[in-house]
């Protein structure tokens, strides 16, 4: 019976060692797996799944509004990074290069994507002619490249996925309102089908995006405390527009800059998610993105009856649109439910003959290990209600799990007992970049978000008037 455990025995103690406990899951769960290239990761089906979930329900958003899906090459020629100043520096350093191809070496370098403002910018200035053409809105699903030195599967590689949206407006006004507009879509997503709270608001100077006027963010509380950017929202003012000739000719014919902004998600969002909710026996998914919803397993699967029992169980759920399995392995029922408690399976459904006899299923919550009896008949509501309100739950102890960890502290000694302790920990700032550098040198936490509308009296590390409250947390 040894064999029965030998799942939950492979995958590192949460409390004891977070780091490898992530590393266990995502291997051994068949997310991910490395690649050849240092620094680079296989998305395996299961964690592709994951992925496919989240575009489908990010495109139903972005099509609300207005925006519409394109693709942009991938390869950059290395001239437009130099045109907007901030943003070739603050990118230098993760850029990778092409310089040969065809066996020769090309005249001009061209950079893999890290990003696209610069390319998009670039045809952006040509679609855009006159007012009529505005707002433009679009959007791109694809892979980027950001050479990194150190790397984790989904939270920080070297190649890694993502969306994004790119729009241009005729006033400053309707560009600033896009980019929190799509801040509140990432904050929505991220609650209702990640199960994940998160704070949302700006970044400092220090840690916006290059080229941008403001960045604003979702910020999410993993299990140790600390804090993942999860997505971002940045208003670039006319830095990009100028930079690449976005002009249109306005209505009393004079003409014009565009203003623009840029957003993305990547499956650093799958981290996240395996960060926020994940236990000591693995994963536990959230069911709007869960691959797999609900799997039902035999019992006493050789007694006549039962296997049929749970293939016309099996196709009834598929029917009502459950994403639902049947584990018809020899492997023993005790077996089943490590393997897929580790894969995190919102709901598992036992049947055995006493069950079908008694016209019953056993339903066994992933989230909370609770089980409940329920009737077979009207199956597929039932488990369609239970998936929602595991759903639902899962946000409210993820919400109640983060806002126990957010304290207040006066002074840098207070941060850092609070960051020690795997907390967000919010404090007065006096605005000056001195202080802020001071406060990551001594804690190594940053500040990850202003906390808006919130007041006090003091900057914790200088102790002077302070002009804003920061949310200061180690971060992935
Ligand atoms: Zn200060």
């Amino acid at each position: 019976m040894a064999k029965e455990n030998q799942f939950v025995e492979q995958i590192a103690d949460i409390n004891a060692d977070f780091p490898q406990w992530y590393t266990d899951v995502v291997l051994k769960t068949k997310l991910v797996d490395y690649g050849p290239v240092k620094g680079t990761m296989v998305i395996r089906p299961y964690g592709y799944a994951i992925w496919e979930n989240i575009q489908n329900e990010m495109n139903a958003r972005f099509k609300k509004r207005g925006v519409e899906n394109a693709y942009f090459p991938l390869l950059i020629p290395m001239s437009y990074f130099t045109k907007e100043a901030e943003h070739v520096e603050g990118f230098a350093p993760e850029v990778a290069v092409v310089t040969h191809a065809g066996g020769e070496e090309l005249s001009e370098p061209l950079a893999i994507r890290p990003t696209s403002e610069t390319i998009i910018g670039t045809m952006m200035a040509k679609w855009v002619q006159s007012y009529r053409d505005l707002p433009l809105k679009v959007n791109q699903w694809c892979n980027v490249m950001r050479w990194e030195k150190t790397t984790r599967p989904f939270l920080r590689t070297s190649e890694f996925l993502w969306q994004e949206g790119h729009t241009a407006h005729a006033s400053q006004q309707e560009a600033e309102e896009e980019t929190l507009a799509m801040l509140e879509i990432y904050k929505e997503f991220a609650e209702n089908c990640l199960a994940i709270p998160v704070l949302t608001g700006r970044k400092t100077e220090k840690e916006k995006f290059a080229g941008a006027v403001a960045t604003y963010t979702i910020e999410a509380m993993m299990r140790d405390g600390k804090s993942l950017q999860s997505g971002t929202s940045h208003y670039l003012g006319q830095n990009f527009a100028t930079a690449f000739d976005i002009k249109y000719l306005g209505n009393e014919g004079v003409l014009q800059t565009a203003y623009t902004t840029s957003w993305g998600v990547s499956t650093r969002l799958i981290g996240a998610v395996i960060m926020t909710h994940g236990d000591e026996r693995g994963l536990v998914l959230p069911p709007v993105v869960a691959p797999i919803q609900c799997v039902i397993v035999p019992i006493a699967a050789r007694k006549g009856g039962v296997i049929e029992a749970c293939e016309a169980l099996k196709a009834e759920l598929e029917a009502a649109g459950v994403r639902v399995t049947l584990d018809n392995t020899d492997n023993s029922p005790g077996w089943k439910f490590n393997e897929w408690e580790m894969k995190g399976v919102p709901v598992r459904i036992e049947l055995g003959p006493r069950d079908i006899e008694a016209g019953k299923m056993l339903c066994a919550r992933r989230d909370t290990l609770e089980k409940q009896e329920m009737p077979l008949s009207g199956a597929a509501d039932s488990v369609k209600e239970l998936l929602a309100t595991v759903q639902k739950d899962m946000l409210e102890a993820a919400r109640k799990r983060r806002d126990e960890r957010i304290i207040y502290a006066d002074d840098m000694a207070g941060i850092l007992a609070g960051v020690e302790a795997g907390k967000f920990v919010k404090a007065g700032w006096c605005g000056c970049r001195k202080c802020e550098d001071k406060i990551k040198e001594e804690t190594a936490a940053t500040a990850r978000v202003f906390a808006e509308g919130e007041t006090t009296e003091k900057c914790a590390v200088c102790g002077e008037k302070a002009a804003h409250v920061i949310v200061y947390a180690r971060a992935y």
